[in-house]
């Protein structure tokens, strides 16, 4: 690891959890230097949700490749992206009957985040956007504005203008709906809030600690939005793209969002790849107002276009998702029902599945304890109480069982080193509560 330490920049991060030097992977496999092998619980942040070196994916660049296809082309016309375009409006828009057009951003989540904000602001005229308790947008100004994280709010080193945080689904308690207070600010005229241009939500905070927000917050936040003209932006980035079963996660709801975020798994190999959808009447950009060099990724869009061939021409992908996330969340509730000595809890839809703990810093050790048993899995939530389980779309039966099974003997280990298996000390446990 010294050349990373003596050349590579102290802001590195996941490699400080993850400390292996990674070689080969394939499907839900990651495999180091040494030969070691992983199970992939993270798959780049719900970047590869097909798995790693999909066979079909793969087959497809290494051929785009070697037919001499254009790699870079800023954002003019190529062949492949039309093919994209075709089949992202055949498989994915129309039969959801959904009308969108299409902007390339710059290839990363915070890419297309300031492409929908700076978009809501010119269409509105206004300025603030509301966003959620516990949200993640990424880590550019716009986006870090909108994202509640109080450490990476710190690092802007400017005032985070023009955003305003509103309590997200359940985070006043179950008995109060969050939209109430919200709308009382939108009704009251002596609020002192100003008309907002957009509001931005997920509708499970991956980040934030897979929180899912229900279909019915979701129904009424569209509602308060439409009623108020206020833009509506869903950032599908991290549970889009089939993660939650549906390839968008909002399908269930029944909403239709203004603007769509799509990001990370939308290339389908782990190429870089953004997209923004626009209601049409909202596409009010003029030619070149934001563009860039890297608008569109041509390799990706040969990925990306194979991956709506392969899993969204039907069903099955879907029913398969649904399936694997039954078997998850009943192999995560015995985990839960087996550890009285620990309160914990399952939360999740589809393949992105958490597992909370009220006790400070167990989260954190049992994802430590999961790597020393090679399982790949990252903590989420503002005090890192919860892993988060973010699997490969494609990981089958088996696989899926022996990572929980690798979590559960890392929370066995986790509970013993904290002195909280079942009858130690009362006090103990006590002093370890998240408060
Ligand atoms: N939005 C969401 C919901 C995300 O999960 C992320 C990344 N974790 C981003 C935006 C930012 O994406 P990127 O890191 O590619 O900028």
């Amino acid at each position: 690891m010294d050349t990373f330490e003596f050349l590579e920049s102290e802001v590195r991060f996941y490699c400080r959890d993850f400390p292996a030097v990674f070689t080969k992977a394939t499907g839900c496999k990651v495999f180091d230097e040494q030969g070691r092998e992983y199970l992939d619980f993270f798959s780049g942040a719900g970047t590869l949700n097909y798995g790693h070196n999909n066979p079909r994916l793969k087959q497809r660049l290494i051929e785009y490749l070697e037919s001499d296809s254009i790699t870079h082309s800023l954002d003019m016309a190529t062949a492949v992206k039309r093919e994209f375009l075709e089949r992202f409006q055949s498989l994915i828009l129309a039969p959801r009957r959904l009308r969108y057009k299409v902007q390339f951003c710059g290839p990363t989540g915070a890419n297309a985040v300031e492409a929908a904000l700076k978009l809501a602001r010119k269409a509105t005229g206004r300025q603030t956007v509301v966003f959620f308790m516990n949200a993640y947008h990424g880590l550019s100004l716009g986006s870090l504005a909108v994202t509640g994280n109080g450490a990476k709010r710190a690092s802007a080193g400017v005032p985070l203008h023009y955003a305003m945080p509103m309590p997200f689904d359940g985070d006043l308690g179950a008995d109060v709906n969050t939209l109430d207070y919200f709308e009382a600010f939108l009704d009251e005229p002596g609020s002192g809030m100003d008309l907002p241009a957009a509001i931005v939500v997920e509708t499970i905070q991956a980040e934030g600690g897979v929180k899912v927000a229900s279909y019915d917050w979701l129904r009424r936040l569209e509602d308060l939005a439409r009623r108020h003209q206020i833009v509506l932006i869903v950032d599908d980035i991290q549970v889009g793209c089939g993660r939650t079963g549906t390839f968008f996660s909002f399908e269930d709801a029944g909403i239709r969002p203004d603007l769509i975020c799509l990001s990370k798994a939308i290339g389908g190999f782990g190429l870089p790849m953004a997209l923004l959808l626009i209601r049409p009447e909202l596409d009010v950009w003029k030619p070149g107002e934001h563009t860039g060099t890297f608008r569109g990724n041509n390799l990706a869009f040969a990925t990306a276009s194979e991956a709506l061939e392969c899993y969204w021409s039907d069903e099955a992908f879907t029913k398969s998702i649904v399936k694997k996330s039954e078997l998850v969340t009943r192999l995560l509730r015995e985990i839960v029902e087996s550890h009285a000595e620990v309160r914990a809890w399952v939360r999740g839809r589809g393949l992105i599945q958490g597992l909370g703990f009220d006790v400070k810093g167990l989260a954190e050790q049992v994802a430590h304890l999961a790597f020393e048993r090679g399982l790949i899995i990252e903590t989420s939530g503002s005090r890192s109480e919860v892993v988060k389980l973010l699997p490969p779309l494609t990981t089958d039966e088996d696989d899926l069982q022996d990572g929980v099974a690798r979590l559960n003997d890392s929370l066995e280990v986790a509970l013993e080193r904290l002195g909280l298996k079942a009858g130690s000390h009362k006090e103990a446990q006590a002093a370890l509560k998240i408060q």
